[in-house]
C-alpha cells in the first residue's frame, strides 16, 4: 500500500498554477470572457518555471473575466478577473532545489490575500512591496517557495496585458487592482489536497495514458476503487465525470457478483 502510494507520488505530475484573483475598479473592455495569451517564445515558453529566471517576459497564461457575461460578478463599472499562469509543481520545485519531493501537511488556508489591493502602494517597487506584505499576511503557512515566482508572474502578466492594449499603462492597470487573492501550488496542495500542488493530477505522458494510468478498480485489494484526475480516463471535469460513472459501474458489477454469490 504505502509502496504503491510512494510510487504514484514519485510519478510525473502535471503543471502547478499560480492563480491571481483580482477585483478591478474599472472595466477592461478589450478582454473577453475567456482569453488565452500565448508567448512568442514558442515551445520554450512551455518549460515550467521554478524561479523568476525561468519565466518568459511574456509567458503563456489564461485570463477569465466572468463580468463579461455576468454583471453580478462585480459592482457596476468594475471587473472580476482571474489569471492562471502555469509554473512548476512542488515535485519540480523540489527537484530544481536538489531536495526530495515535498510532502505538505493538509491544513486550512495556504493562499495569500492582499486586502489593500496591489495598487495602493504607489509607484516604485510595488510588486516587491506587495509580495512582502502578502508573504507577511499568509493565512495558511507554506514555505513561501513561490513568493518570488508570484511577484515575477504578476509583473509579466501586467506587462503583457498592457502591451496588448488591455490598459493604457502597466501602472494604471496595477493601480486599478483594489484587491487580490493569490493561490499558488502550495495553496492548492494545502487547501484542496492536490498532490504536489499539480493542477491536473498525474501528467498525461505516454507512460501514464490509457491502460498505463491507475485503474478504477484496485487489482489486489477488493472493494478499493479510484475516481478522479489521476485515475482513468484522465483529468479535467468531463473526463473525471466519465471516470466517476465508470467507477460506479465497476462497484455495481462487483456488488451484483457478490449478491449472486450470497
Ligand atoms: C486552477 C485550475 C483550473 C482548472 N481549469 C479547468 C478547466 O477549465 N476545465 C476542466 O475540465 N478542468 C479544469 N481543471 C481541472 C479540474 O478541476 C480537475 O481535473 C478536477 O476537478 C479533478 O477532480 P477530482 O474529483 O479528481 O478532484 P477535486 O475536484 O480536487 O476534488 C477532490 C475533493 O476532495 C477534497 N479532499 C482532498 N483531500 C481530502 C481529504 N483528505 N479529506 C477530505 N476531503 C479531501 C478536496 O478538498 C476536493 O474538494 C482545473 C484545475 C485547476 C486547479
Amino acid at each position: 500500500g504505502s509502496r504503491r502510494a510512494d510510487a504514484l507520488s514519485a510519478s510525473p505530475h502535471s503543471a502547478g498554477v499560480i492563480a491571481f484573483n483580482w477585483c478591478v475598479s474599472r472595466t477592461l473592455p478589450a478582454l473577453r470572457h475567456h482569453n488565452v495569451f500565448l508567448s512568442s517564445a514558442g515551445r520554450t515558453a512551455w518549460a515550467r518555471a521554478t524561479s523568476p529566471g525561468g519565466l518568459q517576459r511574456s509567458p503563456n497564461f489564461y485570463v477569465h473575466v466572468p463580468t463579461r457575461t455576468d454583471a453580478s460578478a462585480a459592482p457596476a463599472g468594475c471587473e472580476s478577473v482571474m489569471v492562471l499562469v502555469p509554473v512548476a509543481n512542488l515535485q519540480e520545485m523540489a527537484a530544481a532545489a536538489g531536495m526530495p519531493p515535498l510532502h505538505l501537511a493538509r491544513h486550512e488556508g495556504g493562499c495569500t490575500s492582499g486586502g489593500d489591493g496591489i495598487g495602493d502602494s504607489g509607484g516604485g517597487d510595488v510588486a516587491g512591496t506587495n509580495a512582502t506584505r502578502l508573504a507577511a499576511g499568509r493565512s495558511g503557512g507554506g514555505t513561501g517557495a513561490y513568493s518570488a515566482l508570484v511577484s515575477a508572474a504578476r509583473e509579466a502578466v501586467l506587462q503583457t496585458l498592457a502591451d496588448a492594449g488591455v490598459a493604457e499603462t502597466v501602472d494604471s492597470l496595477r493601480a486599478s487592482i483594489v484587491r487580490e487573492l493569490v493561490m499558488e501550488p502550495e495553496g492548492w496542495a494545502a487547501r484542496y489536497g492536490l498532490s504536489h500542488g499539480a493542477a491536473f493530477g498525474l501528467s498525461h505522458g505516454l507512460g501514464q495514458l490509457a491502460a498505463f494510468r491507475p485503474a478504477l478498480r484496485d487489482a489486489r485489494v477488493g472493494g478499493l476503487y479510484f475516481a478522479g484526475a489521476s485515475a482513468r480516463p484522465g483529468n479535467g471535469v468531463p473526463l473525471v465525470m466519465i471516470g466517476a460513472d465508470l467507477c460506479v459501474q465497476r462497484v455495481l458489477e462487483d456488488l451484483g457478483k457478490q449478491g449472486k454469490a450470497d
